[in-house]
């Protein structure tokens, strides 16, 4: 069995018909304490609540909401998108990766292979260093060739779709115009989809 870390509903789609449609098992793990604000949180684990409806999958929840978590974890690397980011994937995978371990799961993984906004590379890294870590094999697939198709049936099936990666910052780096500009000008940004 493959565990399958969730990010969101849109981007469990893709991700969750692969696996059915190749017959390998699996299960899903909701573990994302990046999410901010606390409706936010509320509403993202309702549009993943309806795609498992829809679906049909198991999922390990992890419901609680993690905001002091997440900004002990971040601490320092709020202003330095690509640093925090990189601390966000560590923290979710390691939990994923323990996750695993503890279920006794063959493999892990997770949908943030699937995004075109996050940086994929260094998911794939980090995945991968831990995966040697903790002695659990990392699944890996390129899942970006679904993204649209999983967010196109998302809003099919009108799912829930957020309009910023998750955590606070990237919510003033999306809708915050003075904040994108210092960005750009910072770290040489060419969109803003660059920066989640
Ligand atoms: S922008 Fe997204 S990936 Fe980066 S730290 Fe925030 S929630 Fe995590």
């Amino acid at each position: 069995m493959v565990l399958l870390h969730i990010c969101c509903g849109p981007c469990s789609i893709y991700p969750v018909k692969y696996f059915k449609e190749k017959g390998i098992s699996f299960k899903g793990y909701f573990y994302n304490p990046n999410i901010h604000p606390y409706r936010e949180f509320r509403q993202r684990i309702k549009a993943l609540e309806e795609v498992q409806k829809i679906l049909g999958f198991d999922i390990i929840w992890h419901k609680e909401y993690g905001l002091r978590n997440f900004i002990k974890e971040t601490f320092m690397l709020w202003d330095n998108p690509g640093k925090r980011c990189e601390r966000c994937y560590f923290m979710r995978l390691k939990a994923t990766v323990k996750k695993a371990l503890e279920i006794q799961a063959e493999a892990f993984t997770s949908t943030l292979l699937l995004s075109i906004h996050q940086n994929h590379q260094v998911v794939k890294e980090i995945a991968e260093e831990l995966s040697s870590k903790y002695k659990v094999p990392f699944f890996y697939e390129d899942f970006r060739k679904g993204y649209k198709n999983s967010h196109e049936e998302a809003k099919n099936l009108s799912i829930y779709t957020q309009g910023y990666c998750g955590c606070i910052f990237s919510e003033e780096e999306r809708y915050y115009k003075k904040r994108k500009k210092e960005l750009i000008k910072e770290y040489n940004f060419l969109k803003v989809s660059d920066i989640f």
